[in-house]
């Protein structure tokens, strides 16, 4: 685990510039424990279970952010023996499985739907809810999936907004991108398109300018990131976002409450103040999901809840989140407001729109 290592300082790598192209950026990434060993000084023996397990990818960029082990982007990124604790946590905790009419299409509300175009990321996050299939052939869907999820699509007419994820939608090439947002644009009863990626935090370089000209193409489109700390915001990062705030698309940011990591008052108003900066809306603090291998991560609801009061008078409500769990079984995210809570104990009891809910309250417990 992270705590007990004493390493030298990491070789820090100069920051990419964004003219390197993504794809040998991409390449150069690390993917095996013994490259962490020489980087770090630290034991490789340990990570090698837990990296035959989950996936591995650390680019050039996000390696370079990294101050010491087990500072906030070494926790998100390197793995931990703590992943493979044994934690009886489902794997597929939101049951996608059963909302999923054809494979690569969730749809779970009758507006919206998922489409996953990409099984790969950049990077893979330590907390990922789907660590247990992405980077895996479980979420490589091949084109003609993709184009069944497609045709599931243009045969709804209640879906009037699709969500492009996987894996990172932007890992694939503009080509293949462009195909798929030429024939979601012809749908029409899809009344915007989003894309939902994380490459403006851990491939910068991705956000290149024919990408940004491609995306204004196929308006009324946004697009979600995924910061969970200031110090990932630099200045490729933000170069990044203006590029595609320039070039018109609404940007978003989805961040996860992480032990360790962000759930602190301050980092979390550090983080929003940023975003707000860089033209990027705080759209929504996700609770942990309950899934396989991330328990380490696992913070009270309680704590998320004084964040967000915290956060109140602090910062303009535009910088302010929703704050939402995804319970188990899959019924959707239900928002979480401190004066919803009715009840603090072992167990939570809050007020929704459908009735009073209860939630655990335990660091590394369910929820
Ligand atoms: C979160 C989610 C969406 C999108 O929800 P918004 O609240 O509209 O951002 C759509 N489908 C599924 C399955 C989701 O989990
Ligand atoms: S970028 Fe998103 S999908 Fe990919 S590993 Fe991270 S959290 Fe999971």
């Amino acid at each position: 685990m992270s705590e007990g290592f004493t390493a030298p300082r990491a070789t820090r790598h100069a920051p990419q510039p964004l003219k390197t192209s993504w794809q040998s950026q991409l390449a150069d990434s690390l993917t095996t424990p013994e490259q962490l060993a020489e980087l770090f000084g630290i034991d490789p023996e340990p990570l090698r279970a837990v990296a035959a397990r989950y996936p591995l990818r650390i680019t050039p960029h996000t390696l370079a952010l990294i101050e010491e082990p087990g500072d906030p982007i070494w926790r998100q990124c390197v793995p931990d023996l703590s992943e493979l604790a044994v934690d009886d946590l489902p794997e597929d905790s939101l049951n996608e499985s059963s909302f999923s009419p054809v494979p690569a299409v969730v749809h779970r509300y009758p507006d919206r739907a998922l489409l996953l175009v990409s099984g790969q990321c950049a990077g893979y996050c330590r907390f990922c809810t789907r660590k247990n299939r992405v980077g895996t052939s479980a979420l490589a869907f091949s084109q003609q999936q993709v184009a069944e999820g497609i045709a599931y699509i243009a045969a709804t007419p209640g879906i009037r907004d699709v969500i492009l994820t996987g894996g990172d939608p932007l890992l694939l090439d503009d080509d293949r991108l462009e195909d798929i947002l030429t024939r979601l644009h012809a749908i029409p009863h899809l009344e915007i398109i989003r894309i939902g990626s994380r490459v403006p935090v851990t491939l910068p370089a991705r956000i290149t300018p024919e990408l940004c000209t491609l995306l204004a193409r196929f308006q009324p489109l946004y697009l979600n990131t995924h910061f969970n700390h200031p110090r990932e915001i630099v200045s490729v990062s933000i170069e990044a976002c203006t590029r595609l705030a320039d070039a018109g698309i609404p940007l978003g940011n989805q961040t996860v409450l992480l032990g360790g990591v962000n759930d602190d008052p301050a980092v979390m108003i550090d983080l929003c103040r940023k975003l707000l900066k860089m033209r990027v809306r705080p759209y929504y603090l996700h609770h942990l999901d309950q899934a396989r291998g991330t328990a380490h991560f696992r913070v009270p609801v309680e704590r998320g809840l004084e964040i967000i009061a915290a956060m109140r008078g602090q910062i303009s409500g535009l910088g302010i989140p929703q704050y939402v769990v995804d319970p188990p079984g899959g019924q959707g995210k239900v928002p979480l407001l401190p004066e919803n809570l009715l009840e603090v104990g072992e167990v939570l009891k809050v007020r929704t729109t459908s009735g009073v809910i209860e939630l655990p309250n335990r660091r590394r417990q369910l929820i």
